[in-house]
């Protein structure tokens, strides 16, 4: 099962998983929800919470993600914290606005920033079976631009054109993506032990 609540990454995972032996389900197909504080300092520490919150609860292999936006100008910020960037109640374009004024300031060259995405695979009893962390390189646009995605991807332009992650189809995200790197390892992985003879 996929350990999140998130419709945006369970999209995301679940496109990746497409045609794999291993079926990839929400918490919501099982039944099986899971509130977990993530107290964590690194996005490892906090995919090994969910994974194993997750795993124990619900009794079934548990692949969790957590990932986030870090840019260089702000010393790494939003970082672990980037879903909770700008205060409790903040929404993704309340989120993207505060990045733009953070960084008004902020020439061309000075806007590099990545994407990064730890993931973590719990087995039925609690226990870290796999782990794996994946970046993605970009840098801040001075606007939001495009449809596709979620949170950061209308301002994250990726290289070489000056395409930002929400304009491109989901498909071509993935190739290119922190979590659809993740994702392929987390599916290599999960096909070798489940299907494939063990791990
Ligand atoms: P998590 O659920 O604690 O892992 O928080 C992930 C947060 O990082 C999301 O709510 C977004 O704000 C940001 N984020 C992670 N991956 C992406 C992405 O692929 N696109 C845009 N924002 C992302």
């Amino acid at each position: 099962m996929l350990a999140s609540g998130s419709a945006h990454k369970l999209a995301e995972f679940q496109r990746v998983f497409d045609q794999s032996p291993v079926e990839l389900l929400s918490p919501l197909d099982l039944g099986c929800q899971c509130d977990v504080d993530e107290t964590g300092a690194t996005f490892a520490d906090n995919a090994r919470l969910k994974a194993v919150a997750y795993a124990t609860t619900c009794r079934r292999w548990a692949l969790a993600d957590d990932s986030g936006l870090e840019i260089d100008a702000l010393d790494g910020v939003p970082g672990v914290r980037s879903s909770r960037f700008a205060g409790p109640t903040a929404t993704d374009d309340d989120r993207n606005a505060r990045v733009l004024e953070l960084l008004a300031e902020v020439p061309d060259e000075r806007r590099t920033a990545r994407y990064r995405c730890a993931v973590a695979i719990a087995d039925p009893t609690g226990v870290i079976a796999f782990e794996s962390e994946a970046t993605v390189e970009g840098v801040i646009g001075r606007a939001p631009r495009g449809e596709g995605g979620f949170g950061y991807d209308p301002l994250f332009i990726v290289g070489p054109g000056d395409t930002t992650m929400a304009e491109l189809p989901g498909v071509a995200k993935d190739v290119i993506s922190h979590r659809g790197q993740g994702g392929r390892a987390a599916r290599a992985f999960l096909e070798r032990a489940l299907i494939g003879g063990g791990p």
